[in-house]
C-alpha cells in the first residue's frame, strides 16, 4: 500500500491514474479503523481499480475539544488492516496539510434543514467542519465513487448536498454501505474503544431501543412507542441528546406512519462521556 502525507503528491498521482482510465474508489475516515470501516473498502475495492482511503482525525467538525482529544489513534493497527483488505493507498496528511490557510474556514456551506435537526441542533458547526474536510478531500483525491456509512445517515444526507454544491455531482457516484454491528448489535464504533466494560454492556441499549420501535411503530402511537424506549435508554445510564422518528428524506418529525412514508429513527446518546449515535431505517 502507498502511503501519501502530501496533498499535491497524492493529488498528482491519482491524475495520472485517472488519465489511463483506472476507477478510483475513495473510502475518507478518521482512523481507529474496524470492521465497519473495513467493510466500506471491501465494496470498493471490488468495484474500482484503485481504492484510496484517508485517515485524518478533522479538528474543524469537533465541537468539543475533549473529544477531539480523546478520539482513539491506533495507526500501526489501521495500516495493517487496510494492506490486509487490499487497499491500494492511504492518504495520512496532518492538519497544515488539509488546512494550509485560514481563509477556509471563512467559506460557508448553505446546508438548509440539515445543520437545523439532530446532529446539526446538537452539534453546531460540526457539518461545517465535515464539509470543510470533505470539500478538500474530493479535490485532492476527485475519486468516481465514494463510499459512506449508513451509520452516519444524516452525514451521508450531508455530503450529497456538498457534492451537488460543489458541483462534483456529475462525476462523483456516492455509496451509502450498511452499519456493521457487533454480535450483541451495538454499531460498531471508533468511540466504542472508550468504553469500559460497564459501559459496554450497557451500550447495547441503543440497539434495543431502536429494535423496539422498529418492532412496534406500525401500531400508530409513534410518541408513546419513543418514550418507552426513551426510557430503556436512561434506565441503562444514557443522557440522550435525541431519538426521534423522522421522515428519511427531510428529516421532519413523523408522529404516526402512512403506511407509505420511507421512515427512520435516529439517536444520539452519552454514556458519560462517550457520544454514541445510530439509526435504522423503519420500512
Ligand atoms: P469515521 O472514521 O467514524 O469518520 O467513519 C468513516 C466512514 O466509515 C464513515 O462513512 C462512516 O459512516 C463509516 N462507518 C463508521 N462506522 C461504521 C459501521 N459500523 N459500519 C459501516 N460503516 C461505518
Amino acid at each position: 500500500m502507498l502511503i501519501f502525507r502530501k496533498a499535491k503528491e497524492l493529488s498528482y498521482w491519482a491524475d495520472i491514474q485517472r488519465k489511463k482510465g483506472t476507477k478510483v474508489g475513495f473510502v475518507p475516515t478518521m482512523g481507529a479503523l474496524h470492521p465497519g470501516h473495513i467493510s466500506l473498502i471491501n465494496t470498493s475495492v471490488q468495484a474500482n481499480n484503485i481504492t484510496i482511503a484517508s485517515i485524518f482525525v478533522n479538528p474543524t467538525q469537533f465541537n468539543d475539544p475533549k473529544d477531539y482529544e480523546k478520539y482513539p489513534k491506533t495507526i500501526e493497527n489501521d495500516i495493517k488492516m487496510l494492506e490486509m483488505a487490499q487497499c491500494n493507498v492511504l492518504f495520512l496528511p496532518d492538519v497544515p496539510e488539509i488546512y494550509p490557510n485560514k481563509a477556509v474556514s471563512e467559506f460557508h456551506y448553505y446546508l438548509g434543514f440539515l445543520e437545523k435537526r439532530l446532529e446539526g441542533e446538537f452539534r453546531p458547526g460540526h457539518y461545517q467542519g465535515v464539509c470543510m474536510v470533505v470539500h478538500r478531500l474530493l479535490d485532492i483525491v476527485n475519486p468516481d465513487n465514494l463510499y459512506l456509512g449508513q451509520k452516519d445517515y444524516q452525514q451521508c444526507m450531508v455530503i450529497k448536498k456538498l457534492v451537488e454544491l460543489i458541483e462534483k455531482d456529475a462525476i462523483i457516484t456516492i455509496h451509502i454501505c450498511s452499519t456493521l454491528r457487533e454480535p450483541d448489535g451495538l454499531a460498531m464504533s471508533s468511540r466504542n474503544m472508550r468504553l469500559n466494560k460497564e459501559e459496554r454492556k450497557k451500550a447495547v441499549s441503543i440497539y434495543n431501543s431502536l429494535s423496539y420501535i422498529n418492532a412496534n411503530f406500525r401500531t400508530g402511537d409513534i410518541p408513546g412507542i419513543i418514550t418507552r424506549a426513551k426510557k430503556m435508554l436512561t434506565g441503562a445510564g444514557f443522557n440522550i441528546d435525541y431519538l426521534e422518528v423522522t421522515d428519511a428524506t427531510d428529516l421532519s418529525p413523523v408522529q404516526s406512519w402512512d403506511g407509505n412514508q420511507k421512515i427512520i429513527v435516529l439517536v444520539a446518546a452519552f454514556l458519560n462521556d462517550v457520544r454514541l449515535i445510530d439509526n435504522m431505517i423503519l420500512n
